[in-house]
C-alpha cells in the first residue's frame, strides 16, 4: 500500500497557520513512508470561496516549502482537485445512496427547521433533524420532486448504539448514534456538503490516512457510516490537537495574527516558521528545538504527537527565527533574504505612489515609509493626545475601529474607508478626528501618508495588530468597559 495523505483547505479567507501546521504533519507522514501528499481545494461553499484566497493558500504553503505531489495547479491522476469541478461525481454518489436506501430527500422548510431547533433547545435536547421526511412514500417523493419542490438529501443514521472511532493518537472514541444528526449531504442548490464531498474524494483520491484538526472528531461517525454505505474501506483517522493562544484559548485572529502572510510580511524565515509548526505537539527524539524540514522528515513519528493543546507563541517563534537568521545565513544570504523580503520592486510598488510625491531625496524614504517595513511600532501614551478627543474617547475610537476592521471581509481601500466612515458617523465624530489615533497606531506619527491606503497595503493582520497594540499602549479596555462598548458598538451597526 502506498501511503497517501492530503490537506483539504477551504479557500474562504487568508491562509491560516493552522492549515500549514496540518499540511506539515500530513507531508511529514507521507514522506516518512515514501508516500504522496495531495492538495485538494474544498470550495463547495460557493458564497464564501474565492479564487484569490485559493491562490494565497497555494502561494503561502509553497513559500513554506510544503510541496504537494498532486493538486489543482500541478495535476495528477485523481483530479480534478477542486471540488467545484466535481459536481457530477457527487451527484452520482448521492444518487447511489438514495437508491440503496441509505439517504432520503427532505422537503422541510427552513422555518420548520428553525422552529424545531428552538423547541429542542428549550427542552434541553441535542438539536438535530427529527426524521419528518424519513418515511414519505416513494410516490409522494417522486411527485414533489417532479413538481420542482426545493429539497435536500440527508443521510440515514442509526437511532441507537454507539459508533467507535479509532484514532492513531487516542484510545477508541465512542459516540452515541443518538447524538449524530441526519446530516444534509446535498444542499437545495445541488451542491454537496463538506461531509459527502470529503468522503467521496478521500476514497477516489485513494487517501490512506486522514490527518486533520481535532475539531473534526464529531464528524467522524458520519464519515465512517458513509464509507460503510458505499462499501468502501475507510482511511485511518488521526485528529491533531488544535493550536492555542498563550492563554490556552483556540488560536484566533481576535487575539493573535493567524495568517501565514502576516508572518511572511513580519520577516520571519519560512524555515523558522515551519520549524516552529513542527514543534506544535511534536518533538525531535533528541528534543532539539531547531531543525529543518528534511531533518523532521527523517525523524518523524506521528505517535510522538502529544495531545495537550500546543501553544503558538509569537515570542518563542521570534526567538527561534533569530537562531535561524544568526546561525544559518551567511552575510550574503542575509542581504539577499532582506531584499527578497521587502527591499524589492514588488513589495515597494504599492507604496511608491504614496511616497514619491512627498520626497526630495531618497534618504527621505525610510523616515517616511519605514512603518511599511516594520512590525509593531514604539508608541507612547502622549503620541495620542488630541485637540478635540479625550483620552477615553481615543481608546473607544481605537476599540471600535478594531472591531470594525475585524469584521471587514474584503480588505481594500474602499471597504476599509466605508466601514470606518460609517462607525465615525454613527459615533458622531468627524472622520478626520476619528482617523487621527489610527494614523498614530498605523504609522507611528500623526502626520503621515493616507492611513486608509496604508492599512490596505499593510494587510489585515498587521493593521489589526497595530491598532490592538495602540489600544494596549493606552491601557486597553477593562472587561466591564469592553462589555459595555461591545453593546454600544452593536447598537451603532444598526445606525450606520
Ligand atoms: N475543508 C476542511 C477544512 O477546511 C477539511 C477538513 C478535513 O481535513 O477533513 O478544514
Amino acid at each position: 500500500m502506498t501511503v497517501r495523505t492530503r490537506i483539504a483547505p477551504s479557500p474562504t479567507g487568508d491562509p491560516h497557520v493552522g492549515t500549514a501546521y496540518i499540511a506539515l504533519f500530513n507531508l511529514a507522514f507521507a514522506r516518512q513512508h515514501g508516500g504522496q501528499f495531495i492538495l485538494r481545494i474544498e470550495d463547495t461553499d460557493q458564497a464564501r470561496s474565492t479564487a484569490a484566497s485559493e491562490q494565497m493558500i497555494l502561494d503561502s504553503l509553497r513559500w513554506l516549502g510544503l510541496e504537494w505531489d498532486e493538486g489543482p495547479d500541478v495535476g495528477g491522476d485523481c483530479g480534478p482537485y477542486r471540488q467545484s469541478e466535481r459536481r457530477d461525481i457527487y451527484a452520482k454518489h448521492a444518487q447511489e445512496l438514495l437508491d440503496k436506501g441509505h439517504a432520503f430527500r427532505c422537503f422541510c422548510s427552513s422555518e420548520r427547521l428553525d422552529e424545531l431547533r428552538k423547541e429542542q433547545m428549550a427542552n434541553k435536547q441535542t438539536p438535530g433533524y427529527d426524521g419528518h421526511c424519513l418515511h414519505l412514500s416513494e410516490q409522494e417523493v417522486a411527485d414533489r420532486v417532479a413538481a420542482g419542490e426545493s429539497h435536500v438529501v440527508r443521510m440515514k443514521v442509526p437511532s441507537e448504539g454507539v459508533c467507535v472511532v479509532d484514532d492513531m493518537l487516542r484510545e477508541p472514541i465512542e459516540i452515541d448514534w443518538a447524538q449524530v444528526d441526519m446530516q444534509v449531504l446535498v444542499k437545495a442548490d445541488g451542491m454537496p456538503t463538506y461531509h459527502l464531498a470529503n468522503v467521496v474524494d478521500d476514497h477516489l483520491m485513494k487517501i490512506t490516512h486522514v490527518i486533520r484538526g481535532e475539531e473534526w472528531i464529531n464528524s467522524a461517525p458520519k464519515h465512517l457510516l458513509l464509507y460503510k454505505y458505499f462499501g468502501w474501506e475507510a482511511p485511518v483517522l488521526c485528529h491533531m490537537p488544535l493550536l492555542r493562544n498563550p492563554d490556552k484559548s483556540k488560536l484566533s485572529k481576535r487575539k493573535n495574527p493567524t495568517s501565514i502572510i502576516y508572518y511572511q510580511r513580519m520577516g520571519y524565515m519560512a524555515e523558522a516558521l515551519v520549524n516552529y509548526l513542527g514543534r506544535m505537539g511534536w518533538s525531535m527524539p533528541d528534543e532539539r528545538e531547531k531543525f529543518s524540514l528534511t531533518e523532521m522528515f527523517e525523524n518523524f513519528d506521528i505517535t510522538r504527537v502529544s495531545l495537550g493543546g500546543p501553544i503558538f507563541d509569537q515570542d518563542k517563534l521570534s526567538w527561534l527565527n533569530g537562531l535561524w537568521i544568526r546561525e544559518e545565513l551567511t552575510p550574503e544570504a542575509f542581504a539577499d533574504a532582506v531584499k527578497a523580503w521587502a527591499l524589492n520592486r514588488d513589495y515597494l510598488m504599492p507604496v511608491v505612489p504614496l511616497i514619491q510625491p512627498r520626497v526630495d531625496k531618497f534618504s527621505d524614504v525610510i523616515p517616511l515609509a519605514g512603518f511599511f517595513l516594520s512590525g509593531m511600532l514604539e508608541l507612547n501614551e502622549s503620541d495620542f493626545e488630541h485637540k478635540s478627543l479625550e483620552r477615553d474617547q481615543v481608546r473607544q475610537v481605537l476599540q471600535f475601529a478594531l472591531w470594525q476592521l475585524e469584521a471587514t471581509r474584503q480588505w481594500d481601500k474602499d471597504s476599509i474607508f466605508q466601514g470606518l466612515g460609517a462607525v465615525a458617523k454613527a459615533m458622531d465624530i468627524k472622520i478626520r478626528d476619528f482617523l487621527a489615533p489610527l494614523f498614530v497606531a498605523i504609522s507611528g506619527s500623526s502626520a503621515s501618508v493616507s492611513v486608509i491606503d496604508s492599512m490596505a497595503i499593510l494587510g489585515p493582520d498587521i493593521a489589526r495588530a497595530r491598532v490592538r497594540h495602540a489600544l494596549n499602549t493606552l491601557g486597553g479596555a477593562s472587561k466591564k468597559e469592553a462589555k459595555r462598548w461591545e453593546k454600544e458598538f452593536k447598537a451603532l451597526a444598526t445606525v450606520a
